[in-house]
């Protein structure tokens, strides 16, 4: 679907405006794990601006079953309050994610809240949440490639591909 000189080039661009925006800050990107080590590795390359990076991971599980799946921030230690943070992620596709880490992110009061993502399904958005930073907006089909996986498997590679399979129901990829 993309292959690596777009990707990369694009990521380039992402990484010079993020810089542009941040200038004279220090911002802190928060990258989700899994998925979005790739991305990240090849965003911070291109970040001119002094920076903190950290890596989290988020778990689902089910509370209860009124409320529903829980999303929970694992591994963060860094204090973000008065930060401006920039969450990094792989790809945005319900938004119920991202929705739910900022509004857990956002109790701890930074300075700012962003996130970047490097794939964006726009007509997949379920939740109240608007990435500043996008690489590609992408048709709402199932991808891996670039840190993000099917079934454990596709992460290495170096370019974004569409996974062709008999329909494809439901999202396998894992955080
Ligand atoms: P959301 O909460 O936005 O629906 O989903 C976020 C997570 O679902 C992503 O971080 C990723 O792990 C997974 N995901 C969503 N769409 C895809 C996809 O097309 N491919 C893969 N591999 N994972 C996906």
């Amino acid at each position: 679907m993309i292959d690596r000189a777009t990707l990369e080039t694009r990521i380039a661009a992402l990484a010079g405006q993020i810089s542009a925006d941040y200038a004279g800050r220090q911002p802190l990107f928060v990258a989700i794990l899994n998925g979005s080590f790739m991305f990240v590795a090849q965003l911070m390359k291109g970040i001119s601006v002094a920076c903190d990076v950290t890596f989290v991971r988020v778990a689902s599980y089910q509370a209860t079953e009124s409320s529903g799946v829980v999303k929970e921030i694992l591994g963060l230690t860094e204090d973000i309050r008065g930060r401006d943070v920039i969450i990094v992620e792989d790809i945005v596709d319900t938004g119920l994610t991202m929705f739910e880490l900022c509004g857990q992110l956002a109790t701890q009061k930074p300075n700012s809240l962003k996130i970047a993502t490097m794939l964006f399904k726009p007509t997949a958005l379920r939740a109240d949440v608007s990435p500043s930073y996008v690489g590609f907006e992408i048709d709402n089909k199932f991808v891996l490639g670039y840190g993000l996986d099917y079934d454990g498997l596709g992460r290495n590679l170096a370019a974004i591909y569409v996974l062709q399979q008999d329909a494809p129901t439901e999202t396998t990829g894992g955080n």
